[in-house]
């Protein structure tokens, strides 16, 4: 059942989302070569805790951090290590969630680690742009599919390879709510409905479509070893234009 929510929830959302935001300005700001991503889970857990919201993410299903650090061929549930290092040229995946006054706000970025090659700075930057072709899909009366199609063809145009396994979700109470929301197109005609709030998350591969879960049970990674981006914003849909709840609050 998806569930739409009040004015106080999305407030508290928004809020939430705020948080997330201000974790991936920090991100981006001490993301260099030599730091490990276990510095980076410390990093983040600080600026959640000092905002008093909780890391979503740490002890769900047993994760054992508050953000999840994919690197290059890692597509998403990367665990924090200190014997992982960041070196130059690679990409680093931080998906993070807060939950403040009860509410989640779920967000993840691609960062490039110095400088990137050419080719993998598309990748980033056509994952990004899927995002927001989806997120302006977010409209009253729209349904799910116009979403998913929309993140397809900007992935289609580049002939990446997408994510099927994994995708976008409803969120609010919990990280992972009603409905699924498919990367690609699958005939969902479930109509997005004013006050409606979804994780939209495109995952597009430079490979490859398809996608393996690591020893550690979490870590997923492309089967070919290609690179993979993974942006994602929680996004609410509005009488008007599509509210993006994981940005900062001016
Ligand atoms: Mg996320
Ligand atoms: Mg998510």
């Amino acid at each position: 059942m998806i569930n739409h929510k009040s004015r106080d929830e999305i407030k508290r959302m928004r809020h939430a989302g705020h948080i997330v935001a201000l974790v991936h300005k920090k991100m981006k700001e001490v993301i260099e070569p030599g730091i490990s991503t276990k510095e980076l889970d410390s990093i983040a857990e600080k600026v959640i805790r000092e905002n008093r919201a909780i890391p979503t993410f740490l002890g769900y299903s047993g994760f054992p951090a508050s953000i999840c650090t994919s690197i290059n061929e890692q597509v998403v549930h990367g665990i924090p290590s200190e014997k992982v290092i960041l070196k130059e040229g690679d990409i680093i995946s931080v998906d993070v969630g807060a939950t403040y006054g009860g509410m989640v706000g779920d967000s993840a970025w691609t960062h490039p680690v110095g400088k990137i090659s050419e080719e993998v700075a598309k990748l980033m930057k056509t994952t990004e742009e899927a995002l927001f072709a989806g997120i302006a899909q977010m409209r009253d009366g729209n349904v799910l599919d116009d979403i998913s199609t929309a993140i397809e063809e900007v992935a289609n145009r580049e002939h990446y390879g997408i994510v099927r396994q994994y995708g976008g979700h409803g969120v609010g109470h919990q990280m992972h709510e009603d409905p699924f929301l498919f990367n690609y197109k699958v005939g969902d005609k479930t109509l997005i409905k004013k006050n409606t709030a979804i994780a939209i998350e495109p995952m597009l591969n430079l490979g490859c479509d398809e996608v393996e879960v690591a020893a550690d049970e979490w870590t997923v990674s492309t089967a070919d070893g290609k690179p993979s981006a993974h942006f994602e914003h929680t996004v609410l849909c509005t009488e008007g234009e599509p509210m993006i709840m994981t940005q900062l609050m001016e």
